[in-house]
């Protein structure tokens, strides 16, 4: 069994884009990273991307939508952790069958932590005797 096994809760991660969508109807056109008053966050801007939004502000006409904010909610659950016997930190993801191997020691855990024989061993169960 993992010990100190953490489930973290389900994260909401709400996004805003400043968009620039051209007036032909196939949808493309730009999209700018922003925070919630609509101020694009230079952080996550390349220079290119700044090239970009200053071409879409100074060409208003090309676009249907202009210089709209955008806002995107999504719901991300990180996957469970803990630690291994040899101290490592594994994190239970469906890495093989729903179980995942310690990249540490190679022990085998099930997404709720419990140990497990290694695969490789699995097809030795039958009718629910383990045969070796
Ligand atoms: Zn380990």
């Amino acid at each position: 069994m993992l010990k100190n096994l953490v489930r973290p809760e389900r994260e909401k991660i709400v996004e805003h884009e400043i968009e620039f969508l051209y007036t032909e109807d196939d949808g493309s056109g730009f999209g700018f990273p922003c925070d919630e008053r609509g101020n694009v966050l230079d952080a996550e801007m390349t220079k290119e991307a700044w090239e970009n939004y200053r071409w879409c502000l100074e060409h208003p006409e090309k676009f249907a939508v202009y210089n709209e904010m955008k806002t995107r909610v999504r719901y991300y659950t990180p996957n469970a952790h803990g630690t291994c016997v040899c101290g490592a930190e594994v994190e239970l993801y469906d890495q093989y069958m729903g179980a995942c191997e310690c990249p540490n020691c190679g022990r085998w855990y099930n997404l709720f932590g419990q140990s497990l024989v290694p695969p490789n061993q699995w097809k030795n169960w039958k009718n629910g005797v383990y045969g070796y």
